[in-house]
């Protein structure tokens, strides 16, 4: 390990040719600012523009650029965890490549570190030039993830942070197929702090969190931090068998004692319905675990990577 790093910065990109200049000045013009010695790893995550090219060039005049080049798109958290495999730093920083974390923030986030904290998390008090969805479906998640967990992950805070050293071997041990770094990070437990800020705009360029995206993030953090979905199940279809059961008691009452026993349809429909959609709704929830556990199962490699440069995976924290 080289003890002449003491400031890993990791920067997960797919496809930021557009801003990743300007992220890798401003990263720069701050990690200066702070007299400690860095490194700045870029990790392309398959993207098929002229970032790694960008990279490359930087990396000839500055010793401190690093790139990891995947061979595909693995995912932004597969991207990050791969970030930390190769962090040579005390303590190292997570930051997106599109400038809607402020770098500026860094500083901060390292007087923190110093007073003896080994995580420090930036959450977001406000978040600029995003759609109402994206807000909205945002703010619904961290509620729905809080309330489902026993892991306090904080809410409004995504992956933007400092962790210690040792929080960074840690997670280099886990070895998750599909990882969700925020909860993690909260699952290793450690002093954590937090500091507020406000969420910038994208600096150019678009979200690569389509929806596809944002629903794998939810899902992998609500299955890997919660079995209440699972337990839903079993909640719902006590619920259901009672109300069932008090339902069968009235058709008997009324095929013994009435005549109106004919009159089924409407509600015959409705069960069947109601229940079958509610089946199916359950299996897919049973399927997102078996799908995950699948993963772990088959035991692949997360990510694979085609080129590195200025930079090699720490071998004493391989992952298994
Ligand atoms: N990203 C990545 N792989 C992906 C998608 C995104 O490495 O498959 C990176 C992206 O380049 C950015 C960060 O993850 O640095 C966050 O993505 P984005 O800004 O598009 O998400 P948003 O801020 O809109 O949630
Ligand atoms: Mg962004």
């Amino acid at each position: 390990m080289n003890h002449q790093t003491r400031i890993s910065v990791i920067i997960p990109m797919y496809n930021e040719a557009e801003v990743i200049a300007e992220t890798y000045r401003r990263l720069t013009d701050v990690m200066r600012s702070t007299n400690e010695s860095y490194e700045l790893l870029f990790v392309n995550d398959g993207g098929v523009d002229r970032s790694p090219e960008i990279i490359r060039d930087l990396a000839l005049r500055d010793k401190s650029v690093k790139l990891i080049d995947f061979s595909r798109n693995f995912g932004h958290q597969v991207a990050v965890t791969a970030g930390m495999d190769y962090a040579e730093g005390d303590a190292v920083v997570i930051i997106d490549a599109d400038l809607q974390d402020p770098p500026e923030l860094i500083p901060d986030m390292l007087d923190k570190w110093r007073e003896g904290y080994d995580v420090v998390y930036a959450q977001r008090v406000k978040r600029k030039g995003e759609t109402l969805f994206k807000k909205w479906s945002a703010a619904l998640f961290y509620r729905v993830l809080r309330a489902s967990t026993e892991v306090p992950i904080p809410v409004d805070t995504g992956d933007f942070r400092l962790i210690d050293r040792k929080v960074c071997d840690e997670m280099n041990r886990l070895g998750e197929r599909n990882p969700f770094v925020r909860g993690l990070v909260s699952w290793t437990g450690f002093r954590q702090t937090a500091i507020e800020y406000e969420r910038d705009e994208r600096l150019a360029g678009e979200t690569k969190y389509l929806l596809k995206k944002m629903i794998k993030l939810c899902l992998d953090g609500l299955t890997s931090f919660s079995h209440k979905p699972l337990k839903l199940a079993g909640y719902a279809g006590g619920i259901m068998s009672a109300a069932g059961f008090a339902y069968m008691l009235y058709a008997v009452a009324m095929a013994l004692f009435t005549d109106n026993t004919i009159r089924g349809w409407t509600s015959t429909v409705c069960l069947m319905l109601i229940f079958n959609g509610f089946t199916l709704i359950m299996l897919g929830v049973i399927g997102e675990y078996i799908g995950r556990i699948y993963d772990e199962v088959k035991g692949r490699p997360l990510y694979i990577v085609r080129e590195t440069l200025n930079t090699r995976r720490v071998p004493a924290r391989q992952t298994n």
